[in-house]
């Protein structure tokens, strides 16, 4: 049996748990592939036009598992921190993708609210692994070493400092190189910046133009919110702006607060054209930076049909002014 994991949403989260979980009920798990215009396209072609890129890309994502595996694994993630909720649009993905995309394979589910309660959490899980087995051990056996994979991987990511791709490259076998490494050290003024925002966003190459790449390229260390523990990014919050709401408050306001009080060049808020959750907590970071006035902020939208040249301009100029302002305050100690 195959069991397809969109590479979008949650994926850059959660994908050595869940191949972990998986493999130890004795199924193959296999990815979609990385993003093609393609896949957005035909993503986009399901629902109406005002839905989210990372919406559309993950039902691209979808399209392009069918007849690549038996089933595709769709959780419904309400909430995994007591009074803190995800964005609407991840309750309803596996009703949404069986209704837009009724080719898709046959959806594996399970509902995750930490605010019902481990026991009902613990049943959840049970359900999901009674699709492969009978036997409960099995099932708490294969979720214990899920766990134990999903802290390794944080782990990996915040005492290495690797982005998840990188992170996952290594868990997988196929390198284990640090891609940021041979650049930032070349540059004539290295510099280092922050990308805060939604890893479907940061990390999807596609939508976002290969905004690592260029940044790395033009001599940035690059620095982003799973290179920070949950204990740091949970105080950063809430010096920022108190008690969190949404799931993502840590990645994007957590990040970004703490990035602020570091000694970093420059940081750049990504988020979604016509996300209702990053336009509030991308504003919070971008009023925080205003305040502390200690690092230059940028704030980078992302549409389906953002233009590629726009990107680069925009990032030139951002890398430009930093690099000066940093070979000033050089100049100034001197
Ligand atoms: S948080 Fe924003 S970008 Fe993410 S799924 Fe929800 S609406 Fe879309």
């Amino acid at each position: 049996m195959r069991i397809g994991i969109p590479r979008a949403l949650l994926y850059y989260q959660y994908y050595p748990m869940w191949k972990t979980f998986f493999e130890g009920m004795g199924v193959e798990v296999v990815v979609s592939p990385t993003t093609t215009q393609t896949m957005l396209a035909k993503g986009s072609a399901r629902v109406v036009a005002d839905t989210c890129l990372p919406v559309k890309v993950f039902l691209g994502h979808v399209i392009s598992l069918v007849n690549m595996c038996d089933y595709v694994f769709i959780p419904a993630v309400r909430s995994i921190k007591s009074q803190v909720y995800n964005c609407s649009k991840f309750l309803g993905l596996p009703d949404m993708t069986k209704a837009v995309v009724p080719e898709a394979p046959p959806i594996l589910e399970i509902d995750i609210d930490i605010n019902q309660g481990t026991r009902k959490l613990y049943q959840a899980i049970y359900q999901l692994g009674r699709n492969f087995t009978w036997n409960p051990v099995r099932v708490r056996q294969a979720s214990l070493a899920a766990w134990q994979a999903h802290m390794g991987y944080r782990k990996m990511m915040t005492e290495r400092v690797m982005t998840p791709p990188e992170a996952i490259e290594v868990i997988s076998g196929k390198t284990k190189a640090n891609y940021q490494e041979n650049h930032h050290q070349q540059a004539e003024v290295p510099t280092s910046i922050a990308l805060v925002g939604h890893p479907y966003l940061l990390y999807d190459e596609y939508i976002n133009h290969r905004l690592i790449n260029r940044l790395t390229k033009a001599g940035a260390r690059i620095f982003t919110p799973e290179m920070i523990t949950a204990e740091t990014l949970e105080s950063a919050v809430a010096s920022v702006r108190g008690k969190a709401y949404w799931t993502y408050e840590e990645e994007v306001v957590g990040a970004g607060g703490h990035y602020l009080q570091s000694d970093i060049d420059g940081i750049i808020g990504v988020m979604a054209f016509g996300c209702g959750p990053d336009s509030l907590m991308i504003d919070a970071v971008h009023r925080q930076a205003a305040k502390l006035r200690n690092a230059p902020f940028m704030n980078l939208t992302l549409e389906e049909h953002t233009a590629e040249a726009g990107i680069i301009t925009r990032l030139e100029a951002f890398t430009d002014m930093i690099k000066r302002r940093k070979r000033r305050q050089q100049e100034a100690c001197v």
